[in-house]
């Protein structure tokens, strides 16, 4: 409530948090002792009353995305006050060791770069591109990183970076972005849509982030939307990432072509008008729609955000996403339900696990 209102009196904290104002005056006092709020006197509605104001904390934490072929990193305050932020293109197929390194060599440049000293981190969020079993923190097959399955990521990041770290799916962090970062930040029931190499979907239900039983939520890259279509890397066929993901999208559009196409590639051939280019972005986007209907029609969010690397093709997306919803989903789930892009761009899961570090996720228990 801080961190949004900055100064609150203890009354209207307990009011806001449901907390009883014994427990609001400890927290205060151990939030003083630690340099991050300060409190005066103050009156309210003619009654006496003590102001409690937010600090600029000297204290950091670390947000890690891991991609199929980058890691970034960024580094920030209480208070969302970003202090830097790094980028490394790792090699596709790379392994948990070797991007863990790097991870932590941009943990290094960053910190040198903002002056920060090392004790002032408190932890770090880490956001793989596959699910995750919170309950033993290892990645799980179906991740886009085939070799970091098994993995126990936790434990290797912790002894890397030596610090506390918390992980989760980088689809989960891009919702819960959404509601910390983001332009969202009133929403209650939002879906959040990463479409890269892979199609992931996190979910704020009741304002906080829904993990499900074991965590693995949001699969929505393997719904089904041809019974016939391509054998997937799941194992089904005709899943939403043989027809929507940039890396089919690459392969459908650079036949015939000495090179393959990349994804600023395609985002420039969209632009310039190349008919096949548009087909297939329409054909993507026609089967995100349909997928996205069932998990609307389902939880009827108020807001659905694309995210990932096309974020840049705007309407060109959108407008086919929302013919798919309208058309598959219940009228006025298909016509009530705002399709946007994302504002955060390629820094949503990045910012998402920044805010799983600084304790922002309401929901989260491990
Ligand atoms: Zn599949």
């Amino acid at each position: 409530m801080l961190l949004e209102q900055r100064t609150l009196s203890q009354a209207e904290l307990a009011r806001a948090t449901g907390l009883s104002t014994a427990t609001i005056s400890n927290i205060v006092k151990a939030l003083c002792a630690r340099g991050m709020a300060t409190t005066r006197p103050t009156t309210s509605s003619g009654r006496r009353a003590v102001a409690v104001s937010l600090l600029d904390s000297p204290d950091v934490a670390v947000g890690i995305d891991f991609g199929r072929s980058h890691v970034r990193l960024v580094l920030a305050s209480p208070g969302n006050k970003l202090k830097a932020e790094r980028f490394a293109p790792l090699p596709v197929g790379h392994l948990a060791a070797d991007s863990i390194a790097s991870a932590a060599v941009l943990l290094e440049e960053a910190l040198a770069e903002s002056g920060i000293s090392r004790s002032r981190v408190i932890g770090a969020g880490v956001g793989i591109p596959g699910p995750i079993d919170h309950k033993t923190g290892t990645v799980i097959r179906g991740a886009i990183l085939p070799e970091w399955v098994g993995v126990n990521i936790v434990s290797q990041l912790e002894h890397a970076l030596a610090m506390p770290v918390l992980v989760d799916n980088d689809a989960n962090l891009g919702a819960l972005a959404q509601i910390t970062w983001g332009d969202h930040r009133s929403a209650k029931d939002l879906v959040f849509l990463k479409i890269g190499s892979g199609i992931g979907a996190g979910l704020i239900l009741n304002g906080a982030p829904y993990y499900g039983h074991t965590g693995i939520t949001g699969e929505i890259g393997h719904s089904t939307i041809y019974d016939q279509g391509l054998v997937c890397r799941c194992g089904n066929r005709g899943c939403l990432e043989t027809v929507a993901s940039t890396a089919v999208m690459i392969d459908l559009l650079s036949r015939g072509e000495p090179t393959p196409l990349t994804v600023p590639g395609i985002i420039d051939r969209a632009n310039s008008g190349d008919a096949a280019t548009l087909r297939v972005i329409d054909d993507a986007g026609m089967a995100v729609g349909k997928a996205v209907a069932n998990v609307a029609n389902m939880i009827n969010p108020e807001i659905i955000v694309v995210g990932g690397p096309l974020a840049a093709l705007g309407e060109v997306l959108l407008a086919p996403i929302r013919r798919g919803l309208v058309r598959h989903a219940v009228p006025a789930i298909g016509h009530g339900t705002a399709v946007v892009m994302s504002s955060l761009g390629d820094r949503a899961e990045a910012l998402g696990a920044l805010s799983l570090a600084l304790g922002q996720n309401p929901d989260w228990q491990r």
